[in-house]
């Protein structure tokens, strides 16, 4: 275990639009950890599909953070700059033969009911225009999550051989995350619960990478306090720059965190400074159902 002052967070949003309810919820939960530890919170634009980012959600994101006083430190890592260092980790992993090409479609995955079979493994054509792959172990991946509690996954069984290099020629959201954990020293990711499930791959790759596992935090994403199943739309939501204090509360709220109801009136400033000193993790609610959904295969969702 790290020291408190050795702790290191992020938050990481794809630049795909403006910041929504639900990717609040991450900024924040993941903002308030990092500073209740007195740890740095760095921000990185995960920005590696330039077909599905509008050129001025970047900037947006960066505006709406700022309004609500989430104010990271250090420079903005773009992924958009990385690509060389995922080059280098992807030669790691064809160095140990772990690589390999694959042509199938999401169709013949879901043919093979959701799990990869590894198929491609052993061909001996050539495959052109494929994605590339990387092999996993029959062995049980273990993790604690600091909100979930422990987590195991089988990759070989629940996974699969999973992409690492699209067949659009893109970095798979896997390795890139993986890479920059790293070298940016994350200690405490804590993100939303839609990733949850992306953890057991993440750690398959740290190992062979060679590198250090964070500690995770997974942040429900689809219900609320209550438990209750929000909707997309409200989720989906975008945030109003122009009213952040009673947005701040209502994400306070949702995460379990009882803001005093005066604090709806209060400045930004006076509302984070509260939830700083009253961040209980333990007190954000947990998943009621976790589904497996590793088919993240040869092409973006
Ligand atoms: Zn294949």
């Amino acid at each position: 275990m790290p020291s408190e002052a050795d702790y290191i967070g992020r938050f990481a949003p794809s630049p795909s639009g403006p910041l929504h309810f639900g990717s609040l919820v991450a900024a924040l939960a993941s903002f308030l950890d990092a500073r209740s530890h007195h740890g740095q919170w760095l921000l990185r634009m995960e920005d590696l599909d330039p077909a599905r980012e509008p050129p001025e959600a970047a900037g947006q994101i960066l505006r709406s953070l700022d309004a609500f006083g989430l104010h990271w430190d250090g420079e903005v890592l773009y992924q958009s700059t990385r690509l060389e260092a995922y080059r280098e980790a992807l030669h790691q992993l064809q160095a140990q033969g772990l690589i390999y090409a694959c042509d199938c479609s999401r169709q013949d995955v879901q043919g093979m009911g959701g799990v990869y079979d590894g198929r491609c493994r052993h061909r001996s054509d050539p495959v052109t225009g494929g994605a590339l792959r990387v092999q996993v172990t029959d062995e049980t991946l273990h993790f604690d999550d600091l909100i979930q509690g422990l987590q195991a996954q089988q990759l070989g069984k629940e996974c699969g051989d999973f992409v690492v290099l699209r067949k659009d020629g893109l970095f798979a959201y896997q390795i890139a995350v993986v890479v920059d954990d790293a070298w940016q020293h994350i200690t405490h990711v804590v993100r939303g619960s839609d990733l949850l499930d992306s953890t057991a791959r993440q750690i398959y790759l740290q190992q062979r990478l060679g590198y250090a596992t964070p500690r995770y935090a997974h942040i429900p994403v689809a219900v609320n306090a209550e438990g209750q199943k929000l909707s997309k739309q409200h989720f989906a939501r975008a945030i109003d720059d122009a009213h952040p204090a009673p947005q701040l509360w209502q994400v306070l709220q949702f995460l379990g965190q009882a803001p005093d109801p005066a604090l709806a009136n209060a400045s930004t400033d006076d509302i984070l400074h509260w939830a700083i000193q009253h961040w209980d993790i333990q007190a954000v609610p947990k998943l009621a159902n976790i589904r497996h959904d590793c088919d993240d295969a040869a092409s973006p969702d």
